[in-house]
């Protein structure tokens, strides 16, 4: 499983972690889904936790879920899934994270330190839904580097 993401929309996933910071923030990804999951334009969400939890956990709400669904209507693209920092924390899903996630969807999280982005990962839950499963972002869209000229 692999996850399509240009270095621009990685960094500004980072920048919205650092904007938040030492909040968590959390966004959602569109773009396309086939034939591998491609994300092409960031939604910034509002954390919608209250302040004194908003460290450590994120909430997307309905009305957030309806809108960024319109939203990737209106664009013709797919809702392929959501992103959230993990402040002075690991990018590992939490069990919140877990108990909160729908199927299919890419989850990524990126690690902030002390303000500064750190590592970023992506999750989808597995088909038992007990556990998520790691996916590998790739940094660009279509062939990578290595790929060129073969
Ligand atoms: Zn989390």
């Amino acid at each position: 499983m692999r996850i399509h993401l240009s270095p621009e929309l990685h960094r500004a996933i980072g920048e919205h972690g650092v904007d938040a910071y030492p909040h968590e923030c959390c966004g959602a990804m569109l773009g396309t889904s086939a034939p591998e999951k491609t994300v092409t334009r960031l939604i910034r969400l509002d954390n919608a936790r209250s302040p004194e939890d908003s460290h450590n956990r994120f909430l997307v709400t309905d009305r957030d879920y309806r809108r960024v669904e319109r939203e990737a209507a209106a664009a013709d693209l797919d809702l392929v899934g959501f992103y959230h920092s993990h402040p002075d924390h690991p990018a590992r899903p939490s069990q919140y994270d877990l108990d909160h996630a729908m199927p299919w969807f890419s989850y990524v999280i990126v690690a902030v330190a002390e303000g500064r982005p750190g590592e970023m990962t992506s999750w989808v839950l597995a088909e038992s839904r007990a556990r998520f499963e790691e996916e590998t972002i790739m940094p660009k869209n279509g062939s990578g580097p290595d790929e060129e000229g073969a």
